[in-house]
């Protein structure tokens, strides 16, 4: 993922379009699997110090549920809107200052070419969900047993249903 600086220069402001594909197990995460992608959309203008980046970032990867720990593609969504100074790979004569400069901007232009790497990998961490969930009414897992309540319901709900009888048997007949 790179973008030619000199071609963005020549626009003179004007946007240029990029569009990169790729799995996520490539970029981002060697334990992902083969299903899981990426796309990202970018409109890419600047001149000689600054680079605006606005676009789209999208994945599909797979997750498991929280609620009923089952594993299913979940599509991970980001918009970018982002102001770049250029500035080149500190050499090593530069001061500390300069090299963590150079980290929180997270953009690493070596040569005639800015990388996206780095970048979009973080994207890719803050656009995940630390609770997904498989669909919004996943009903989970039953505390008692274990059973998949998407499944349908498990004999720990019948026994509760039981109890609420018992005990309107109970108030027919206070104090036994
Ligand atoms: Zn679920
Ligand atoms: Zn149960």
């Amino acid at each position: 993922m790179r973008i030619y600086l000199p071609e963005v220069k020549q626009k003179q402001g004007e946007a240029l379009h990029y569009r990169f594909q790729g799995k996520v197990k490539d970029y981002f995460d060697e334990s992902a699997d083969d299903e899981s992608s990426f796309t990202l959309a970018l409109a890419v203008r600047g001149g000689d110090n600054e680079i605006i980046i606005s676009g789209e970032f999208q994945a599909e990867i797979e997750v498991n549920c929280s609620r009923c720990l089952r594993p299913f593609q979940q599509l991970l969504n980001s918009d970018i809107n982002e102001l770049f100074t250029v500035s080149p790979l500190p050499d090593k004569k530069s001061s500390p200052g300069e090299l963590a400069l150079e980290t929180a901007n997270q953009l690493i232009v070596s040569g005639d070419y800015l990388y996206l790497g780095e970048y979009i990998r973080q994207l890719f961490i803050l656009s995940q969900t630390y609770n997904p969930i498989c669909k919004p009414d996943c009903r989970g897992l039953c505390a008692g047993c274990g059973v998949d309540l998407n499944e349908g319901a498990c004999s720990c709900e019948d026994e509760a249903q039981i109890d609420l009888r018992l005990l309107k048997l109970k108030e027919f007949h206070p104090g036994k």
